[in-house]
């Protein structure tokens, strides 16, 4: 796409315009911002037919964390869209109905499942009724379930004893076991339609696996420096069980007893955490994206710990998931070991 040329910068040498200057100058940025939105216009509209007509098949997935490794196994082979905005709260989000038309014309939907995505649960049902083909990630992997002593029972069905937790990207062994099924799915499925006949799509399988081995490697040494007894996590919500379970972390409660943020603590969950914190001698809280600032504050003061904030649900500027897991795992290492 050609870029629109900017509009050239008006500068006066003694600081001041006249009126009759300035409004030439505005009438001058109008017609350029008025050309800038026709040319993307025209841009978008020759984009969307070029994709069409590229043969390229496309990849929707459902939030960006599972997205980046879904488009870094693709490359630039496939056409990966990610619905849900980086950024925005993958378990409460809702589809638009522009959004439910760009996962209607999907060629494939890739989504995490073990309802994770709570907002989108109608659209991807009807998608699925409609016959469009499904990877569901959490079909490949170990997954883990809300044990005795995590959370607080309550009649909500999140954080029951025994449920599915959702938050599979916090282990990178579980995003290599997806990516070495998802890259057969793709093989089988669309094979035929890439030009290498799918030597690219094994490459950079193999390229992940290795990177997310190295990943790995790195955050168990890294959390090898931390005293065991210091291992323990009270989080905004349920998110990091994976993580703990893989890492060997204790879970010791969650300002949100639940592994959704859909659902809310009463006082009397945050009075039995308040009690958890001190039996264990907690000294930090993770907050995170959905963790009411208020409920933390007052639960963090009266406790006398500090907060610390996560990015546990999103990825960081450079749109990569090792980036994103190796800041959490150094802001969890850095945040208990002060
Ligand atoms: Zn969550």
């Amino acid at each position: 796409m050609k870029r629109p040329v900017a509009a050239p910068k008006t500068t006066f040498a003694n600081g001041t315009a006249s009126i009759a200057v300035m409004a030439a100058v505005m009438a001058a940025v109008m017609a350029a911002v008025v050309f800038a939105a026709l040319t993307l216009a025209s841009c978008s509209a020759s984009n969307s037919a070029a994709t069409a007509a590229d043969g390229r098949k496309t990849i929707v997935v459902t939030y960006s964390i599972l997205g980046s490794l879904v488009q870094d196994l693709a490359g630039d082979q496939f056409r990966v869209v990610t619905l849900i905005p980086n950024g925005l709260d993958v378990h409460e989000w809702e589809p638009s109905a522009k959004d439910i038309e760009t996962l209607n014309h999907a060629d494939l939907v890739v989504e995490n499942g073990l309802n994770l995505e709570g907002g989108m649960g109608k659209a991807l049902s009807q998608a699925r009724a409609a016959g469009l083909k499904f990877f569901t990630a959490s079909d490949y992997i170990a997954v883990r379930h809300v044990a005795a002593g995590e959370g607080i029972p309550s009649g909500d069905p999140d954080q029951a004893l025994g449920a599915a937790d959702p938050h599979i990207w916090t282990n990178p062994e579980n995003m290599k076991a997806i990516v070495d099924a998802l890259a057969p799915v793709l093989q089988k499925d669309f094979g035929s339609t890439l030009a290498d006949g799918g030597a690219g799509l094994a490459s950079r399988r193999e390229a992940l696996d290795q990177k997310l081995d190295a990943l790995d490697a790195q955050i168990r040494a890294e959390v090898a420096t931390l005293p065991s007894a210091s291992r323990k996590l009270v989080t905004g919500h349920e998110s990091l069980g994976y993580f703990a379970q893989h890492y060997g972390f204790k879970l010791i409660g969650a300002v949100i007893p639940s592994i959704s943020t859909e659902a809310e603590s009463s006082a009397a969950d945050l009075a039995d955490l308040d009690k958890l914190i001190a039996a264990n001698g907690v000294k930090v809280i993770f907050t995170e994206l959905g963790t009411p600032p208020a409920t933390v504050k007052a639960l963090a003061d009266q406790a006398k710990v500090r907060t610390v904030t996560l990015i546990t649900h999103y990825l960081p500027p450079d749109g990569s998931y090792f980036t994103f897991e190796r800041n959490l795992a150094t802001a969890i290492i850095t945040g208990l070991r002060s």
